[in-house]
């Protein structure tokens, strides 16, 4: 591995608009429990019950009392040192752009600009009229309403500020995720197993741009036969080496 290492460094930094694309992997170096392993929060919860659209229509109040679980749990987490060697990148002009699938907001607290695919756990969004409100404004209304459902001035239910389950991606963020893919002339995937869609398109839309694809991540990925470089490994070593 140490080899390989040495490659990655190489490749990013004889990059030019290398972008990164992260995933559960990297926080749950900060001890945030990913969704889909063995341990991962939908072996717990039942993601139709607490994570779709149509279960928060029927029942904001249940839905919002597993949100409120994880957001208390992003609270208290902090950005490691993947997190901080990928906002190094960036301020050294090594990294153009962090595209992220988590929701915690841990790339922002480490400094880095990260597009937040799926959005954010630290704000939340009027299902009525699309007003948006950060989370502590919420918590406020929340505890306020006798059913525990944050509201908004217009009546509306707020949403965690985040994608759900029979949601659509915001089509512009999404919109932006591709054109940075397209254009990238490195993709380093970390910490995700790239399998969700449409994020999971990325790495084929950079390599037909003719820019490698370099993975860092624990476990297999959906491209692990289709890269340039795989490093297994926890990301909180091998991504402060690369700086
Ligand atoms: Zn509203």
């Amino acid at each position: 591995m140490p080899g390989d290492v040495d490659r990655l460094r190489e490749l990013v930094h004889g990059a030019r608009r290398a972008v990164a694309l992260t995933g559960a992997g990297i926080s749950t170096e900060s001890g945030i429990p990913d969704f889909r392993s063995g341990r991962g929060i939908w072996a717990e919860f039942d993601p139709m019950e607490v994570g779709h659209i149509s279960a928060f229509r029927r029942d904001p109040a249940r839905v919002w009392r597993f949100y409120r679980l994880r957001i208390d749990v992003v609270r208290s987490a902090q950005p490691n040192a993947g997190h901080r060697a990928l906002a190094q990148l960036e301020r050294d002009g090594r990294l153009a752009r962090v595209i992220t699938q988590n929701v915690d907001g841990l790339h922002r607290a480490a400094g880095s600009d990260a597009l937040e695919v799926h959005g954010a756990l630290d704000r939340v969004d009027c299902l009525r009229c699309g007003a948006r409100f950060g989370i502590d404004e919420a918590e406020r209304r929340m505890a306020g309403d006798p059913e525990g459902v944050p509201r908004c001035d217009c009546g509306g239910p707020l949403k965690p500020g985040v994608v759900l389950f029979g949601e659509m991606l915001p089509e512009q963020v999404i919109d932006e995720a591709f054109a940075l893919a397209s254009t990238c002339d490195l993709l380093l995937a970390a910490g995700s197993t790239l399998e969700v869609h449409p994020v999971a398109g990325l790495p084929e839309v950079a390599r037909r741009a003719g820019a490698p694809l370099a993975i860092v991540n624990r476990g297999p990925t959906a491209y692990d036969d289709a890269c340039d470089l795989r490093i297994e490994g926890a990301l909180g070593d091998v991504l402060p080496r690369i700086v």
